[in-house]
């Protein structure tokens, strides 16, 4: 798709900056207290990866609740452990989700930072992945990355500030969602928490999994929306040897496939993707949400008079999410003759886009890693990763994502993860910490 190449090249060209612009700004010697963070960090590297097993072992795939509250309870324990109030934030039972653990500190000192994470795996209580496999110097199991590592990255540093006194009076908010992998319906009843939070927060740093490109570690400034939309067309049913004539018309299962090829003739730009997943069409048809499932009935010789399209949209700004969906309407309304089509969106995740105070975030966190002597980071590609819970707060506060560990297979039977990554980025997040909190 020749749209989506001019995309990359484009943010290739600015991630590319961004390493020139970190490259030359990288002899800046770490301070005695960064020094001390760094230490600590370090000493605790075996303590970490036992803390990583521990919340590992316990399964907290999203609909188990009970899971989640064991996990957020371990967490809960280390963040009191570090001077932090805690809460648990506790969800309408109708929502059926576990809820959220909250931790706050609260002082005078610095910028205010919001840091995020989640309990849950995709990893339900049947699932047949080995919960915790140690294998050399990586480890796979369920949530290991996505994103348990993570979250042990988040407390090892701030453990590590504690450690060399650097956490006295900072304002640091945490909230680790029991909901990330399946969002608790309604969404802004899920999130309002953690929206509150952000408003009061000058930057988020949000800790899953981080990305290479190149060789090069990377982190996102800016993810696309996440949502979704519903296409019907109606025809009028009749014989067929009567199709497109001005009585019968042209029928439903035409008026849906004009509609989805004009999307894709007119459509199509950098950071815009509409899937269609499903269709069916026919005389008539069933969808049954539960299950993913429909179902078509229709004969060759009659005029189809119902047809579906079930599809997903993600986009990078509003603008483009509000000037994409009018495009569609009017490409919907244009009716061939004797049909009816409508369409409806879902909104999910909202857009994150790229800002310049994002990329200021990066260059920072950039900065911190290569003076720790840890190479710069890039910025990825918004294209290279799904949607996730730092696009709530994006309206309101400055925020990066990727600060987590490193691995491969999220999701999948083989998720894993690199063991060395847990120290890389608990060195990282605390000097970023540290030093947002001394802005
Ligand atoms: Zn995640």
């Amino acid at each position: 798709m020749p749209g989506q190449a001019r995309h990359d090249k484009r943010w290739g060209l600015a991630s590319a900056l961004l390493l020139c612009f970190a490259a030359t700004a990288a002899h800046a010697q770490l301070t005695d207290t960064e020094q001390r963070i760094v230490a600590a960090v370090k000493q605790r590297t075996p303590q970490a990866l036992e803390l990583l097993e521990r919340s590992v072992r316990i399964n907290s795939g999203t609909l188990n609740p009970e899971g989640v509250r064991s996990v957020g309870a371990v967490f809960r324990a280390e963040f009191e452990a570090l001077g932090f109030s805690t809460r648990w934030a506790e969800m309408p039972p109708e929502m059926k989700r576990a809820g959220h653990l909250i931790a706050a500190r609260d002082g005078g000192q610095g910028k205010r930072v919001l840091l995020l994470g989640h309990l849950d795996t995709v990893f339900e209580k049947d699932s047949a992945v080995v919960p915790w496999e140690r294998r050399g110097d990586r480890v796979r199991g369920q949530g290991v990355g996505d994103m348990k590592g993570g979250n042990v990255i988040m407390l090892e540093a701030l453990r590590a500030l504690a450690a060399a006194g650097a956490l006295d009076k900072t304002r640091i908010e945490a909230i680790l969602t029991g909901d990330e992998e399946r969002t608790g319906a309604p969404l802004e009843r899920a999130r309002s928490e953690m929206v509150e939070m952000a408003k009061r927060s000058d930057y988020a740093l949000s800790f899953e999994g981080s990305a290479k490109v190149g060789g090069t570690d990377m982190a996102s400034i800016a993810r696309r929306s996440s949502g979704g939309w519903v296409l019907t067309a109606r025809g009028r049913p009749g014989h067929s040897a009567g199709v497109f004539s001005p009585n019968a018309g042209y029928g439903a299962v035409y008026e849906g496939a004009r509609i989805l090829n004009a999307f894709r003739e007119q459509l199509m730009e950098p950071s815009l993707t509409f899937n269609p997943g499903l269709a069916t069409g026919g005389t008539s048809i069933t969808y049954a949400d539960d299950t993913a499932t429909g179902t078509a009935f229709g004969k060759t010789n009659v005029i189809a008079r119902d047809f579906q399209v079930r599809g997903d949209l993600r986009f990078l700004t509003p603008e483009q999410g509000e000037r994409v969906k009018a495009r569609m309407r009017d490409i919907v309304a244009a009716n061939l003759p004797g049909t009816t089509a409508t369409i409806t969106f879902r909104d999910g995740y909202p857009p994150m886009p790229p800002t310049d105070a994002g990329r200021g975030l990066i260059a920072l966190y950039s900065k911190a890693s290569e003076d720790a002597g840890l190479g710069p980071i890039g910025t990825l590609d918004p294209s290279m990763r799904g949607a996730g819970d730092v696009q709530f707060v994006a309206p309101y506060t400055t925020g990066i994502d990727g600060l987590g560990a490193a691995g491969s297979g999220a999701h999948t039977d083989d998720e894993d993860l690199e063991i060395a990554s847990i120290e890389r980025g608990a060195i990282r997040a605390a000097l970023l910490i540290y030093r947002l909190t001394r802005l």
